[in-house]
């Protein structure tokens, strides 16, 4: 195998969750990296050894890279003799679930522009997250009319789907389950296979064609999608079995190897900066061809009905909610990061708001992010106790490990003790309290 040269340089656009972790990954390896993004004051503070956002030892990682031969900039001209460039732009939702390509149609614009100056013959990467038929019809477009090359011949064009988790991004990216490759079999497609596969030794890699890779992505998040609202359709009924607990269920199944453990967390309902996009974009795709995303629309459905029966089991405890002070312990879309991108602890906050509640919140990261968003709509919180006083119930959203450390010290100054526990982390705490959680039968 050929050894891989580590004077190579490698660009990356876009300086977010995926783009920054494999920015901070590579430049920590010693590669020479250049990360460019278009929001100036986000390169500044990622210069400064600062990460723009939390993620568990992103900023270790990143100031190791910034020892080494990292470069970070919003000068896009500086990646003009990378030899690879990857596109890690958002991609989020329409209004009306379908895929926002702006981002990436201007990033590959700026892209086409270097490589139509560019002495190099570059691999350019697309490991944001796109609708099936984007890089040949849109993307690979582009980036022939700017740079007046041919791809294949002057540049390559790979498919290359991100699976990283956030508050897990810095180990997925070092230790990806699988790497995919989409795209022509040619000696781009060679030589990015070496890359790769130098990088992560004995990670299978899945050589395949644009649409395919593109298509694996979304086959990913919309199944892990599913098996969430599979699990959260049984919480729903185990709830109303006396003394059922879905947790005892899932991990049962979750024995079973056609099954897995994994995404068999009953909840209020899938949130964050992925699944639910990925989601309604699959399906707006899926109809705009022709075929109806029966299965993908139950999922959607029993999502949202998640979110219903979470407000349905706050006014079920605290009957009607105008004027009363309820607490929303949780904020960011899963524990370990501050991202609040469809976060349905702030569904649930609009849901009560329009339902004239006072709003209190707690979260250990995300509540610099919420400010923005509710400013003094909400009060905000930095203690458990805190957030308890004087409200007639609290409603654990997200399940962070100081969650599962509440005890009656924290309850006693609450109006009424009434806790409603959308994680099941205080089941078996034996508080002085009323206490409800979803998938759990009383
Ligand atoms: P993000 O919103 O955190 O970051 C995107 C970055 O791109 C931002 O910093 C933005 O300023 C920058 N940007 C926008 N337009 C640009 C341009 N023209 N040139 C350069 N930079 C530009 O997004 P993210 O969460 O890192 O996701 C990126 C992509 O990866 C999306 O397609 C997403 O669906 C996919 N993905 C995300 C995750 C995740 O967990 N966040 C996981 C797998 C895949």
């Amino acid at each position: 195998m050929l050894k891989l040269d580590k004077n190579m340089k490698v660009g990356i656009v876009g300086l977010g969750f995926v783009g920054l972790s494999l920015t901070s990954v590579l430049a920590s390896k010693g590669y020479n990296v250049i990360g460019v993004d278009i929001d100036k004051e986000k390169c500044d503070k990622i210069r400064n050894g600062v990460s723009p956002f939390f993620e568990p030892n992103l900023e270790k990682v990143l100031r190791r890279g910034l020892k080494k031969k990292l470069i970070i900039n919003n000068d896009f001209s500086l990646i003009e003799d990378c030899d690879m460039i990857f596109v890690t732009v958002g991609t989020p939702q329409k209004p009306d679930g379908s895929i926002e390509l702006s981002m990436i149609k201007n990033a590959a614009t700026t892209i086409g522009k270097i490589l139509a100056k560019t002495k190099k013959n570059p691999i350019v990467f697309i490991k944001s997250t796109v609708t099936p038929g984007t890089l040949q019809n849109i993307i690979l477009p582009i980036l022939e009319k700017k740079s007046g090359k041919k791809v294949g011949k002057q540049f390559g064009l790979l498919s290359n789907p991100e699976f990283l988790q956030e508050s897990t991004a810095i180990s997925d990216t070092k230790y990806p389950h699988v790497v995919v490759l989409g795209g022509y079999k040619t000696k781009y497609m060679k030589k990015a296979k070496i890359f790769l596969s130098n990088l992560h030794p004995n990670v299978p890699i899945i050589e395949t064609n644009h649409q395919t890779a593109e298509m694996i992505k979304y086959a990913n998040n919309s199944f892990l999608a599913t098996k969430i609202s599979f699990i959260n359709q049984l919480a729903n009924i185990c709830q109303n079995i006396s003394g059922a607990n879905i947790d005892d269920i899932a991990k049962t199944i979750g024995i079973d190897p056609r099954i897995g453990n994994l995404f068999l967390n009953a909840g209020p309902g899938y949130g964050g900066s992925c699944l639910p996009k990925d989601v309604k974009a699959i399906m707006n795709f899926s109809s705009k061809i022709g075929v109806t995303p029966l299965l993908l629309d139950a999922v959607e459905k029993s999502n949202q009905q998640q979110i219903d029966n979470t407000i349905k089991l706050i006014e079920k405890n605290c009957g009607n909610l105008k004027g009363k002070n309820i607490s929303i312990l949780g904020l960011s879309f899963k524990p370990k990061t501050d991202d609040i991108r469809d976060s349905i602890s702030l569904i649930i906050i609009n849901e009560l708001l329009k339902k004239q509640a006072k709003i209190k919140v707690h979260d250990p990261m995300a509540i610099e992010n919420v400010k923005k968003k509710f400013k003094n709509k909400i009060t905000y919180s930095n203690s458990i106790s805190d957030v308890l006083q004087d409200s007639i119930c609290g409603v654990i959203m997200t399940a962070w490990p100081e969650y599962s450390k509440i005890t009656n010290r924290n309850l006693k100054n609450m109006k009424k003790q009434v806790i409603i526990d959308s994680r099941r982390i205080l089941k078996n705490q034996n508080l002085n309290c009323v206490y409800n959680a979803i998938g759990i039968g009383n």
